[in-house]
């Protein structure tokens, strides 16, 4: 059920004002998302701390942080995004199985409540940069509880073998490796399964064998853990899904409450995917082959999960132009030069027309955030409502921005190449790695 029902008027006239393809996201929504969670978990002492990567507009990062969420980051860009829009840096869980040094340094230097390491070399890089601060650094351990989630393939993460967390039979000794340096403090142990997860069997799956790393840690002698993480993954509806009972969810992550820790969540999908949308208008209606396409101006640049994931999204038509009011199956596809460029097939449309407006539902999670500029486009503006109110919160890229920071030939012919035992100004000032980090 998309819970962001914004009235087709306001969906008109934001269309009609910033164009299309456009993002809108409704703050209501995202608030009743978090309230039903911690309602849900009422009674278990925890903390939502929001995946940024599913939607990392400085605005609804905003709206998440009023309602009194932390922040899960996955990289230094998402760690200046929270900074930026006013998470408090204790507030902040760095997660994410690849962290640079320069990473990891930023993240220290900022005060991040806590790193995830992932990996036994990993702590060894984060040991060479602790010991600055007069407080130890918090650490935690991101465990791979061979959990393998019923989802997509591409969004299962907590399997054996997978590249995430560190495998079952290390973590004693990592966690004594944390335990035995002055520099740092265990804290924290978490799992994070995968993503849009239907079953709160996973869940007690993962929970009962994260309950039983605690238990580990504890009986080694280390006593310094405060919390204690189910990641992040909880599943929603966009067509056919049948999303767990919430109530279900909480009583499979009950034995974690058992452990006296404060309980860590990590949702991304659930907290902004039904919450937002994304407008497109339709340019053209063909008919090929048998097939009756309709074109719009937002295509898997804007939003990839139908390709990529074989992910169904609902679409409605929010207006049409007079004198359209037939149903007809169509296939709504992009304007980009890939065969994969569709946003839904075989949909069942009344009033589809050059010059409608569709709204392709349930994208407020991994929309955006996984937009490219594929084909020269520049990504979509994004729209924040809250209550009868609306403001762009992105707006949409202009021409000049898909260029920046490019040279052409003759720019680079004049001052740019560098010689392999030397370097030139230009060849510098490209290596912009460790002062566009965070401070
Ligand atoms: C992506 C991610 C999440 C959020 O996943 P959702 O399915 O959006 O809830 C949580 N934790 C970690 C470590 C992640 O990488």
């Amino acid at each position: 059920m998309p819970s962001a029902d914004l009235p087709a008027s306001l969906l008109d006239a934001i269309a009609a004002e910033v164009g299309t393809p456009t993002y809108v996201y409704a703050a209501d929504a995202v608030r009743r998302q978090y309230h039903a969670l911690t309602g849900a978990l009422a009674g278990m002492p925890h903390r939502i701390h929001y995946s940024v990567k599913a939607n990392s507009n400085l605005g609804v990062l905003g709206v998440l942080r009023r309602l009194g969420a932390g922040a899960d980051i996955v990289s230094g860009g998402e760690l200046r995004r929270v900074l930026r829009a006013g998470y408090d840096p204790s507030t902040i869980v760095f997660s994410g199985v690849g962290k640079s040094l320069e990473e990891l340094r930023a993240a220290v230097s900022a005060g991040v409540g806590l790193i995830n390491v992932e990996s036994r070399a990993e702590l060894d890089a984060l040991i060479t940069i602790a010991g600055r601060g007069s407080a130890p650094l918090p650490v935690g351990l991101r465990v791979n509880p061979e959990v393998t989630a019923d989802t997509h393939p591409y969004t299962r993460t907590g399997g054996r073998g997978m590249k995430f967390g560190i495998p079952s039979d290390e973590v004693l000794e990592v966690a004594q490796a944390v335990a035995d340096d002055p520099h740092l403090v265990l804290e924290g142990v978490g799992v994070h399964i995968g993503s849009q997860i239907c079953e709160a069997a996973h869940y007690a799956e993962a929970a009962s064998r994260l309950a039983g790393f605690v238990r580990e840690v504890r009986q080694a002698g280390i006593d310094s853990l405060k919390r204690v993480d189910i990641g992040g993954g909880i599943g929603i509806r966009y067509r056919n899904e049948r999303p767990m009972e919430l109530t279900d969810f909480a009583d499979a992550i009950r034995p974690l409450a058992d452990t006296g820790l404060s309980v860590v969540l990590e949702p991304g999908r659930y907290l902004v995917g039904n919450a937002g949308l994304l407008l497109t208008r339709c340019l053209y209606v063909k008919r090929s082959g048998g097939r009756i396409f309709a074109i719009v101006d937002g295509g898997m640049n804007d939003l990839v999960r139908p390709s990529w994931y074989q992910a169904e999204h609902e679409i409605d038509i929010v207006s049409s132009p007079p004198g359209s009011a037939d149903a007809q199956v169509v296939d709504v596809v992009g304007p980009l030069c890939e065969t994969g460029d569709f946003l839904g097939l075989e949909r069942e449309l009344i009033g589809v027309a050059p010059g409608a407006l569709l709204a392709i539902r349930d994208a407020g999670a991994y929309g955006f955030t996984m937009s490219s500029n594929y084909n020269s486009r520049p990504r979509a503006a994004e729209i924040l409502v809250d209550g009868g109110k609306w403001s762009v919160t992105r707006r949409r890229e202009l021409m000049d921005d898909l260029m920046r920071g490019e040279r052409t030939l003759e720019e680079i012919d004049s001052t740019g190449w560098a010689s392999p035992d030397g370097s030139s100004a230009a060849v510098a000032e490209a290596r912009t790695a460790p002062s566009s980090m965070p401070r």
